[in-house]
């Protein structure tokens, strides 16, 4: 076993080596829940949960901690506009993001710690910080010294001016340095606020990870991953607290997936260019986004287009029909992983080479003859897939899927159809069951005549 990961820390790929090859644990910055994810914030997720899938494969126990932002002037911002209150607006993101992700295969996380449930950690952080000199206290603001740690910028590899350029910091002149970050800050009355010994207030963003990894991970732990927004400042930041608090490193491979940008632009809703996960999934089935995430290499930026999305489609499609040829057939999905699809995840997550072996497999199966062939790649492919998050549900199901809203005819009404096309073969009224054809395909039904009788599927 020899999985090669690209570590930003060290820009270069590098052997993974856990800290417990019997144990490894992984944080990916989770979702701040003021409003539906769209389709960029899908990707670390389907990136991260594939890592995972591969993980568990490859050792013995994994802990993967994926934090919900719950408190972020987002959130309250969003809320007052809405009139909305705070834990309302939070829950009910919290359940969309579930319901969206799900959607995609992403299993749960072991761990889902909500920023809110960890002030107690939080503060003790602060405190720690604060004695250990890296942290001072202004009108009511407590913040992290940058000046205090000698190599601070040294995972996102910038320069101090670089920094307080990218950072967008607020100037404040209670600041010593112009680079300085919240730890803590206060609140009015009308925002969510936590006693303190700096006064009522809530803790800054970058803190809840570094408080919430060590509770979950420990002080060191194997990998942190995100979005390649987030190294700088948020992953630089949560690197400093974490470090001059414990004395001890923090994580030790840093995974950044690349951005998602939509046919060719930045997505924004002003250019009219910008999905949510739900508004997709209206679309298309939630494994053909999936498979359209893992098309690019998670490091590089991906473009969404609709054609590509199109093409995973026709590409499930096939995997799917492959399998519909061998439903007889028994096989062993968790068992058997082709070895080229390890090799292709094992170099630092190659998704579109592995996906170009599941074509692969999936034309090796259409042409299988013997039994025991058959069994072999089907269980290829089906372990294949459980990997990639793909081909987890029953064939029928795949093929038909409905677009959610649409006029679609009721798998019942297709049934219905489906027999009397049948009797009116029978009854060699073959005017009739060609009307009934043309009726199903034009309501984007197709049937494909077999030995064992006729399927149908939605087109
Ligand atoms: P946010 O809710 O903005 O903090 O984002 C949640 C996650 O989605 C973070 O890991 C971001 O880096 C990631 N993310 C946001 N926008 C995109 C995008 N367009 N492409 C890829 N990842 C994104
Ligand atoms: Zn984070």
């Amino acid at each position: 076993m020899s999985l090669y990961l690209y570590n930003t820390a060290a820009r270069r790929k590098e052997l993974f080596v856990p800290i417990d090859p019997t144990h490894v644990g992984m944080y990916v910055c989770g979702p701040t829940v003021y409003d539906r994810a769209h389709i960029g914030n899908a990707r670390p997720v389907v990136v991260f949960d594939t890592l995972y899938r591969l993980l568990k494969r490859l050792y013995p126990k994994v802990t993967y901690v994926r934090n919900i932002t719950d408190v972020d002037d987002k959130i309250n911002a969003r809320a007052k506009e809405a009139g909305e209150p705070i834990s309302a607006l939070t829950a009910r993101t919290t359940k969309d993001y579930h319901d969206d992700m799900g959607a995609l295969n992403a299993l749960t996380p072991d761990v889902e710690p909500r920023a809110t449930a960890h002030i107690p950690q939080m503060l003790d952080m602060i405190g720690q910080l604060i004695k250990n000199g890296n942290a001072y206290e202004a009108e009511g603001h407590v913040l992290f010294s940058i000046s205090s740690m000698d190599d601070y910028g040294a995972l996102s590899g910038r320069s101090m001016d670089e920094m307080i350029a990218g950072a967008r910091v607020e100037v404040a002149p209670y600041k010593r340095d112009a680079g300085d970050f919240v730890l803590w800050k206060p609140s009015s009355d009308d925002l969510p606020g936590w006693d303190s010994p700096y006064g009522r207030g809530r803790p800054g963003w970058h803190l809840e990870c570094s408080a919430m990894s060590r509770e979950y991970l420990g002080m060191t732990f194997d990998i942190h991953g995100g979005g390649q927004d987030l190294v700088f400042p948020h992953h630089e930041n949560e690197r400093a607290q974490s470090q001059c608090a414990n004395h001890k490193p923090f994580a030790r491979y840093w995974l950044h997936n690349g951005f998602l940008q939509v046919e060719g632009e930045k997505m924004s809703k002003s250019l009219g260019n910008f999905f949510t996960v739900n508004d997709l999934l209206a679309t298309a089935p939630g494994e053909a986004i999936r498979l359209t995430l893992l098309s690019a290499h998670y490091h590089q930026p991906i473009d969404w287009t609709a054609e590509g999305l199109k093409q995973s489609r026709a590409a499930m499609d096939r995997f799917y029909l492959a399998l519909r040829a061998v439903e007889d057939v028994p096989a062993e999905p968790a068992k058997t992983l082709p070895a080229e699809m390890l090799a292709a995840l094992e170099d630092d997550l190659n998704t579109p080479l592995a996906i170009s072996h599941l074509h692969d497999i999936a034309g090796r199966l259409n042409k299988a003859k013997t039994i025991d062939e058959k069994i072999e790649l089907k269980s290829a492919l089906l372990a294949a897939g459980d990997v990639l998050g793909i081909l987890q549900q029953p064939v029928d199901q795949w093929f038909r899927w409905t677009p959610a809203g649409g006029s679609a005819l009721t798998d019942d009404e297709i049934e219905d159809l489906v027999q009397r096309r049948l009797q009116a073969r029978k009854d060699r009224d073959f005017a009739e069951a060609d009307r009934i054809r043309q009726e199903l395909t034009d309501k984007g039904v197709l049937l494909e005549d077999g030995p064992g009788g006729t399927q149908w599927r939605r087109g």
